[in-house]
């Protein structure tokens, strides 16, 4: 169930699988982006690896 909870960016009012608030119109987002930040990181590896691989050549 707390997969689906969204938290606005503006008033900070929570909603359920709402991407815009129903109260004020502005972007919610998911308050524990754990899964999110995961790609992230992948995301940061291609990029070190990249440079290290322009370094190198
Ligand atoms: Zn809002």
């Amino acid at each position: 169930m707390t997969k689906y909870l969204r938290k606005c960016t503006v008033c900070g009012k929570y909603t359920i699988l709402k991407e815009i608030c129903p109260y004020c119109s502005n972007p919610t987002r998911i308050p524990h982006p754990a899964k999110f930040s995961l790609t992230d990181n992948y995301g940061v590896y291609r990029r070190k690896l990249k440079r290290i691989e322009e370094k190198s050549s």
